[in-house]
Formats: C-alpha cells, structure tokens, sequence
C-alpha cells in the first residue's frame, strides 16, 4: 500500500544508526531545514519505529548493531513505500546496486557531506510528496492502451490493476513514458528524474529499469513498454492511444 507522507516536504525523518555522532550531525542539518529528526540506533528498532510512526523518509545505515541495513530495507519494503536513502560505507557500485534492488530510492557513500544529505532528501520528498489533495478529473493522463499512467495522481495501472511503483520507478516510468519514442541517455533519465549528476553511474538506471519492467510484466527481449537502445539509453514503445 501506498502511504501519504504528510506535509510537503517537512515531516519525520527517521534516521537509522547506531553512531551517535553521525546521527546528531544528519539532525542538526535537517532541522535547519525545517525537518523533524528522530533516530534508532538498532535494525529492530526502526522497524518498530516505521510501524507506530510512519515516517516520511528514512535514512538508512547498512552497519547496525543486529539485522543490517539491507535486512531492514526488506523488511520495511514488504508493506510500505516510504522514501529510503541507504548510507553505505564502500565506493564500490555492488553496494549501491544491493541496495537499489532491495528497493532503496537512493544511497550515499560515508564519508558524506551532510548538505548533500539534506539536499537528496528534500529532492526525494519534493517528488514523493505530490499527492493532490483531491482527485481531479482533468489531470494528465497516459494511456498507452494495457498501461495507464496518471502523473497528477501518481498512480500507474496495468490491465486496470494498480501497480505498486516506488518513488523512483515511477519518476523514471513518468519520464519515459511522456516521450514515447524519445532515445533518452542514462545520463539525461539520471539528470532529470534524480536531478543531480551521479557521474555516470549508470548501474542506478538499469536497476531501476529492470524493476520497472518486472512490474509491468515487460520482457526485454521483446518489450511493450521500455525498449533498451544498445550503446545509448532507453526510449518508450511509441504505443499511445488515439485520445
Ligand atoms: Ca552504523
């Protein structure tokens, strides 16, 4: 199920760590923001957190002190679409990938640069936090036949059954669809729809892709939807509907 994160960009920032320096200095910037700053210093812990309190972004350490970050990532995963920002602690892009493919929005490698912290968080939210107040009738609407995609409203079905997309997927899902036909780079899909450079790490993409596919029962090799476009990038089947 899909949660409301309340507010627009401020609300409950759950960070999940058990460095009590680390978590006073992600506090401190965040509250500058405006945002509110709580924090478990245990895997259990947040998970109970998550469910009494219904954060609207969690901050996520992999290295806690029982079941580690990627475990509370499942965990929390398995009923609730919240926003998740992984801290990992290694360059390497295994990491990164783990993480996205357990279905992390994003990740930020330690050491980190608090204001960047902060700066990917409110980007997360911005995006996650455009539920309308109320259904309109008149919103953008994507019909691509078997798949229907409302921006406005953030909701994507297919066959008429609402499909469960996390706040990125459906970011990427929005960004291709609105060009059918259009050969976006992974560079451009990582510029406009995560908004700032993740210097060619193209990895972040291709899971992205990949998950998006599984949701939309999409076969690579022979897609509907999202058609790779070998050496370049992505581009969506020019399938719309005659309005
Ligand atoms: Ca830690």
């Amino acid at each position: 199920m899909r949660e409301p994160h309340p507010g627009l960009a401020k609300g409950e920032i759950l960070i999940v760590e058990d460095e009590p320096n680390i978590v006073r200095l992600i506090s401190i910037y965040l509250e500058r923001e405006g945002f509110e700053p709580t924090s478990a210093a245990t895997g259990s812990e947040a998970l109970a957190r998550v469910a009494s309190h219904k954060p609207a972004l969690i901050i996520l350490d992999i290295m806690l002190p029982d079941i580690d970050g990627w475990e509370v990532c499942r965990e929390i995963r398995r009923d609730s679409n919240v926003p998740i920002i992984m801290l990992t602690a290694r360059e390497g892009d295994e990491d990164k990938i783990v993480g996205l493919e357990l279905g992390a929005d994003d990740y930020v490698t330690k050491p980190f640069v608090p204001r960047e912290l902060v700066a990917r968080v409110k980007a997360i939210l911005r995006r996650s936090s455009k539920y309308p107040e109320e259904r309109s009738s008149q919103g953008e609407i994507l019909d691509f036949g078997e798949l229907r995609i409302e921006p406005d409203r953030r909701e994507a079905w297919l066959h008429g059954e609402s499909i469960q997309l996390r706040a990125k997927e459906y970011d990427l899902l929005t960004e291709l669809a609105r060009r059918p036909g259009f050969v976006f780079t992974r560079e451009q899909l990582l510029q406009n729809v995560w908004g700032y450079d993740y210097f060619g790490d193209s990895g972040t993409i291709d899971v992205h892709v990949r998950r998006l596919r599984a949701k939309l029962k999409d076969d690579s090799s022979n897609p509907r939807f999202i058609e790779t476009v070998w050496g370049v990038g992505y581009r969506f089947k020019d399938v719309r509907q005659p309005s």
